[in-house]
């Protein structure tokens, strides 16, 4: 406890532990950053250290001086780690070993000159703080942070150096067999404690500032990177072809231009408006919004001068409870799909339905009837043959041929219902599915329909042409397939041309 009346050694003491509180501050405020938490550690275990070198018991005075030296190089490891290098773990047991052996043989087993312990003690110091110096000054890194880097390699190697004079002094002294005691005040002893150790506190506030300029340059980073993406969102709202909105509480809160060009609404005018004012309200609108359901649907949106398109709608929903949603129009698409599934069940010359679609109504209709088989639903199916159409054909030439075809269908399409099914068999026939109509109320609309058709004239190049047409009729009454019936029409529809054809048989 003598020491403590060495006053430069109290106030490196509390100097250690003025940088360690301040070193504990900045691995606190400045988490998650890797490397303070461990050279704060390091600086507590060297503070700890020399607490226990004022003991008297040499036993807690070796642990002490082992300890110092730990400290030491774990604030080393510590700086390796901030720089995101390979953390050379070993440093910390290898030299807190060696002074623990050298103390404790010169307590426990032959004591020797205390110079020399100073000289192994200064030397270990200086490799430690030379390791650091080295590393901050040329070890890779961000090139922002080499101005400050190195200005903190300066101090490590300041301290080094101090190390390196006084372990040279120590180990002259030995050499000259002068014996150290802390009344010779040793110089080996003192220039540590009056130089190295405020350049070792030096060493601590230039890590806390190479930490605060690392913060300070990452979130620079990040402002430049925030402010790239704020533009470069900006930039994909201003080219995408599809409307984007914000909603928030069902109203519209944001909107990029294109929105405002599909809906032919400023956005001033579309701020804060409900969801309804852009779209018909429909259930599956309201349980897509609710459900923030990504998959597009399709919806009706309104413009602004109240013209209807249809638009495809996607909706997610955002952190903050709000809803981003994309609107696309679809109208184009809707109208080539409409197109194309035209041209999948329509005849293109007449416009008649085509075999397949029959096919598919017929078996539509007829499991219909199957299902309402008790309240007798009657279904009636006939088939059409235009009479002697090769001799217009090669008569009028083949584009007169089409349109009869044409002008024969549009008769029969526009003398039936919408639930009947009209449909070209193919060359000049043609094929009508009468769902829920009787033989006899079906024999009266077919009966018009030829009589109607003879009394037909087309006028073409080479004069008035009239044709006439053959019809077979079917009640179908019982499950055979529709291929039976189809069989049955036919053979009346044979029947009818040979009785002298413009006629209509039932079969
Ligand atoms: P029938 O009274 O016995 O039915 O005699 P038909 O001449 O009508 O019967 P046939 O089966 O001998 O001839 C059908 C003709 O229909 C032959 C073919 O050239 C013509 N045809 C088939 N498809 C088309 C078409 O798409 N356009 C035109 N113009 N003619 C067609
Ligand atoms: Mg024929
Ligand atoms: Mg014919």
């Amino acid at each position: 406890m003598n020491a403590l009346y060495f006053s430069p050694l109290l106030l490196s003491i509390n100097l250690m532990v003025a940088s360690a509180l301040g070193c504990t501050a900045l691995w606190y405020y400045s988490r998650p950053y890797r490397g303070p938490g461990v050279w704060t550690c390091g600086v507590l275990i060297l503070v700890a250290g020399l607490f226990l070198l004022l003991l008297d018991t040499p036993s807690l005075r070796i642990l002490g001086s082992a300890l110092q030296t730990a400290g030491e190089a774990t604030l080393v490891v510590g700086v390796f780690r901030y720089l995101g290098l390979t953390e050379p773990w070993w440093i910390v047991p290898t030299s807190a070993s060696l002074i623990g052996i050298a103390m404790g043989w010169h307590s426990w087993v032959a004591s020797y000159n205390g110079e020399l312990l100073i000289a192994l003690s200064s030397g270990l110091s200086a490799v430690i703080a030379a390791l650091a110096s080295r590393v901050l000054w040329a070890g890779p890194g961000e090139p922002e942070l080499r101005g400050v880097r190195r200005f903190v390699a300066l101090t490590f190697a300041g301290y080094s150096l101090v190390s390196v004079t006084s372990g040279l002094i120590a180990l002259a002294n030995s050499l000259q067999g002068i014996e150290f005691t802390l009344e010779t005040r040793s110089v080996s002893y003192l220039l540590p404690i009056n130089f190295g150790i405020p350049l070792w506190a030096l060493c601590l506030i230039c890590l806390a500032l190479l930490t605060m300029r690392r913060i300070l340059l990452d979130s620079q980073h990040n402002a430049k990177a925030a402010k790239a993406s704020a533009h470069r969102f900006e930039r994909l709202m201003g080219v995408t072809n599809g409307g984007v909105m914000l909603l928030k509480d069902g109203r519209l809160l944001d909107a990029n231009p294109m929105l405002e060009t599909l809906f032919a609404q400023p956005l001033a005018e579309l701020l804060g408006k409900p969801l309804a004012h852009l779209f018909e309200t429909c259930d599956d609108l309201a349980t897509q919004m609710a459900d923030a359901d990504s998959r597009p649907h399709d919806h009706q949106a309104i413009r602004g001068d109240g013209s209807r398109f249809a638009a495809e709608l996607s909706v997610a929903a955002l952190d903050d409870g709000s809803l981003v949603a994309e609107v696309r129009d679809v109208s184009q698409r809707k109208a080539l799909e409409e197109e194309l599934r035209q041209l999948a069940f329509r005849d293109p010359l007449t416009g008649a339905l085509n075999r397949r679609a029959f096919a598919e109504r017929a078996e539509r209709a007829e499991q219909e009837r199957l299902r309402c088989a008790r309240q007798h639903r009657p279904l009636c199916l006939a088939l059409f043959d235009l009479d002697h159409f090769k001799q217009v054909n090669d008569t009028y030439g083949h584009a007169v041929g089409d349109l009869v075809l044409q002008r024969f269908a549009g008769l029969c399409r526009g003398g039936i219902r919408r639930t009947d099914h009209f449909a070209r068999f193919g060359g000049e026939e043609f094929v009508l599915l009468l769902p829920d109509t009787n033989q006899s109320q079906a024999s009266v609309l077919l009966e018009r329909l030829r009589q109607h058709w003879a009394d037909e004239r087309l006028d073409t190049p080479l004069g008035m042409l009239q044709s006439t047409v053959s019809i077979g009729l079917v009640q179908i009454d019982n499950d055979a397939p529709l291929e039976a019936w189809l069989e049955r029409a036919d053979v009346a529809l044979y029947k009818a041309k040979s009785e002298g054809r413009n006629r209509l048989v039932v079969g």
